[in-house]
């Protein structure tokens, strides 16, 4: 595999893992609000993004490529509201959606077949992702600060499946 894809790819394990941080950290703010539901669905959040570090790390270990882990940042740790954080989803995907798009036209450009394959499929997952976090942030807007109606909409998330 070529170095700067190598390097690239490397690179997006660290951005899946941050992911993962950065949703475990909002899992950690909604159980300090006590709302439970809404951490259940960041903590399978974070497991799905570890998950995607996870198969860009087999993925180098199949095409023989050693994996050097990077040192993922510190998320943030305070947020407003529930729609705040929904808001900081919906943005974070979308740069992660450009991030993955920007790897692919890498991977074209180097001619790396299984590589852009195996972007297709993250490329299509991200439609999945910014649908959720944006479905979820338009339902926060229209309780327009409804606490029993937000504590419906927990209790609706605690429903999420791993
Ligand atoms: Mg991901």
């Amino acid at each position: 595999m070529d170095k700067k894809l190598q390097k690239a790819i490397n690179e997006q394990i660290k951005n899946e893992f941050y992911s993962s941080y950065l949703y475990l950290s909002m899992a950690a703010y909604f159980e300090s609000v006590n709302l439970e539901g809404f951490a259940h669905w960041m903590k399978i959040q974070a497991k799905e993004e570890q998950g995607h570090g996870m198969k860009f790390f087999s993925f180098l270990n199949d095409r023989g490529v050693r994996v050097a882990l990077q040192a993922i940042s510190q998320p943030p740790t305070d947020f407003a509201s529930a729609e705040d954080v929904f808001a900081q989803t919906l943005e974070h995907e979308k740069k992660v959606t450009n991030l993955l798009e920007k790897l692919q036209d890498l991977a074209k450009d180097l001619n790396d077949h299984s590589a852009i394959v195996l972007l297709n499929w993250f490329i299509t997952e991200q439609v999945e992702e910014e649908k959720n976090a944006t479905k979820i942030v338009e339902t926060i807007k229209m309780l327009k600060g409804n606490v029993p109606a937000l504590i419906m909409l927990d209790r609706e998330l605690a429903k999420r499946e791993g």
